[in-house]
């Protein structure tokens, strides 16, 4: 049956061929979509438990390819490898401090706005011109109202000039997230690498806080340690009322997630705050 196996193959080649021409076509119309500044930005509002107030939102992008949304988490390694994630983050960025600024304009101030940075960000930054800062700057926006989320491979030990970058950040006063914390493998010892402003707890530690008593040990001791260095905590992906309540009773100090809020487009963020300090 060598035939049999020759279609199999031709098949299979056809299948690989497929799937290549996809891959570059939707690296093409990222590329595109980014050029013509046809990228969207939400934002997550973040809640401050103690004051029940919201305190930070976290942008996340959003493409709409052709009257279709693609997921970032689709996307994004696309981007990463085609270098497309060089502009496409100085968009997101740049669509923040606009958010930051019109919300300014109604009277809304001081708020934090997160922004995800992936670890590529970081390999092809160029410190000598940090366009980051000038973004910020050239937009008016305070330092200390961008808090730049990034994983803990970026501050891998290997990576020394990645804590030169976060330190020109930091001196600038931007603040520094680690994000997805937990998931990673040496996230104890890298906070010693790095002085970060906040941990964000990963949701797979926060899916079964209030059923299971080891998550909930373990992200206790988590926000102890966290208090201990003055690093505040953020809980992501927070569902539940049960939820709220056990990360409550530990100390966490802010709480993200489709409980108070999906990620809104711009123009509902306002909406938002009036119905949340009405509540
Ligand atoms: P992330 O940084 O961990 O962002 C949190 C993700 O969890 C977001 O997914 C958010 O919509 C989702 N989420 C928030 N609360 C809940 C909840 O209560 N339940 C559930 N099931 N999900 C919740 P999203 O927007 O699809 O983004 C996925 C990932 O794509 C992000 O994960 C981040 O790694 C990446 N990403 C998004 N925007 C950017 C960006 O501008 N730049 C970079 N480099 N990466 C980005
Ligand atoms: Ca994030
Ligand atoms: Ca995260
Ligand atoms: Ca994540």
């Amino acid at each position: 049956n060598a035939k049999q196996t020759g279609d199999e193959y031709l098949f299979f080649c056809k299948e690989m061929d497929n799937k290549v021409k996809k891959h570059n076509l939707l690296v093409e119309q990222l590329t595109q979509a980014v050029k013509n500044n046809d990228i969207e930005v939400y934002f997550q509002p973040i809640i401050d438990i103690e004051n029940n107030t919201v305190a930070k939102f976290e942008s996340l992008v959003r493409w709409n390819n052709q009257g279709q949304w693609v997921s970032p988490a689709e996307f994004i390694p696309l981007a990463e490898e085609s270098r497309v994630i060089i502009p496409l983050g100085e968009l997101v960025l740049l669509k923040t401090c606009q958010q930051i600024k019109a919300l300014e304009a109604q009277g809304y101030e001081n708020f934090v706005f997160n922004v995800n940075r992936s670890l590529f960000e970081f390999t092809e930054f160029n410190p000598e011109r940090n366009a980051w800062l000038e973004t910020i700057k050239s937009q008016g926006v305070k330092p200390s109202q961008i808090s730049f989320e990034l994983t803990e491979s970026v501050l891998a030990p290997e990576n020394t000039n990645h804590l030169d970058v976060l330190t020109q950040l930091k001196q600038a006063g931007c603040l520094i997230s680690l994000d997805d914390f937990g998931t990673g493998y040496s996230s104890l010892s890298y906070l010693r690498r790095f002085p970060v402003d906040v941990l964000k707890l990963d949701k797979s530690f926060i899916d079964e806080v209030h059923v299971d008593l080891g998550d909930e040990a373990l992200v206790k001791s988590i926000i102890q340690m966290s208090r201990v260095l003055g690093i505040k905590v953020v809980a992501e992906g927070v569902e539940e009322r049960e939820q709220l309540a056990v990360l409550t009773e530990a100390g966490c100090d802010y709480i993200q997630g489709y409980y108070f809020s999906k990620p809104l487009p711009a123009n509902d963020v306002v909406p938002f705050l009036t119905q949340f300090s009405r509540e």
